[in-house]
């Protein structure tokens, strides 16, 4: 099983009308494509740009959210939208890739929790509280300014999403966000698309302390496969520096060794970067990295967890501890 905890595909099937239900070429997320890298199930996140204004970014999320619900619609032989944990075993069975969602950026959410029990109700499930700019909620990772981490109606906001069972993602995250999700957060965390900081110094990559804090609250993080967040010395000119497989499962390694093998997975953040890996340029090839994990000695227990099952698990975890039910 390989569940992917962040695919950028939402942007991609509204501004360019792609049928996910072929074979796009050059394009490196479609149904085929799932199917074809034995991928069952995804995050499909619906990204907002910071530079957005509120109610546009609103209207640009409901306009999304409609696209991935009408992929699912259209394709119905393929994929279905999915709106728990619970859902997944049932989808496998019958050979249905789920699709699941989430939020890119609060923006939408303006500074509104009805506006977030909404999405919650129309099916995200997480929400990456920021994206590379400072929000009504919390403060990014790209400034950092605004609020010196979590705003007051931030932690409104994670408490709302603790009692809901909606997960807090803090990829993107500044740092100063990030701890103080820990600390206010009642349920497990989780970073979707993160990659390590001590392997590759990009500011949005986690600390070594992250990866234990993330792991001791029972969270998730899933490795990032963006070139720019795997490697320092990747350079998009010179062939000979791009990251492969291998520095992906370097990042796997480290990650488990900080967070534990229960709390590590895949976030590939395809769709969302225009240049990819060696050897990963879409979602059909995301079998090398269990291959690699395989030739590395990991148990075949160990590569189902990072592969999907821990994704699932935390998100039963985050589920279970809430208060209500959808
Ligand atoms: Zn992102």
């Amino acid at each position: 099983m390989i569940l992917d905890s962040h695919l950028d595909t939402p942007g991609k099937l509204l501004k360019e009308h792609l049928n996910p239900g072929i074979d796009n070429p050059g394009a490196q997320v479609d149904f085929p494509k799932m199917k074809a890298g034995g991928v069952e199930g995804g995050f499909f996140a619906l990204y907002t740009p910071p530079e957005m204004e509120p109610d546009c970014a609103t209207r640009y999320a409901l306009e999304m959210l409609s696209a991935t619900y009408d992929a699912c619609e259209d394709n119905a032989d393929y994929a279905v939208l999915c709106f728990g944990p619970d859902e997944v075993e049932n989808n496998r069975k019958k050979g249905l890739i789920s699709v699941f969602m989430g939020m890119e950026n609060a923006s939408p959410i303006q500074e509104s929790l009805s506006l977030l029990r909404t999405f919650y109700r129309l099916g995200v499930s997480y929400v990456t509280l920021t994206h590379n700019g400072d929000n009504a909620v919390a403060d990014s990772a790209a400034e950092g300014k605004r609020w010196g981490g979590l705003s007051p109606f931030g932690r409104e906001v994670v408490a709302q999403m603790n009692a809901l069972g909606m997960m807090v993602d803090l990829s993107h995250a500044s740092d100063k966000t990030f701890w103080d999700c820990l600390e206010v957060s009642k349920a497990p965390i989780i970073a979707t698309h993160s990659s390590c900081r001590a392997l590759c110094g990009h500011r949005r990559n986690l600390t070594d302390e992250m990866l234990k804090a993330l792991g001791e609250k029972d969270g998730y993080v899933g490795i990032n496969f963006y070139p720019y967040f795997l490697s320092d010395s990747f350079d998009p000119a010179k062939p000979s520096t791009f990251p492969g497989v291998k520095e992906i499962v370097d990042h796997i390694d480290h990650a488990v060794r900080l967070a534990g093998i229960d709390h590590v997975g895949i976030g590939s953040d395809f769709d969302g970067i225009e240049v990819t890996p060696e050897g990963l340029e879409d979602i059909s090839k995301i079998g090398e990295i269990q291959a690699e994990m395989r030739r590395r000695g990991y148990s075949e227990t160990d590569i189902l967890k990072v592969s999907g099952q821990n994704l699932l698990d935390v998100w039963f975890r985050i589920v279970n501890r809430s208060e209500l039910s959808r």
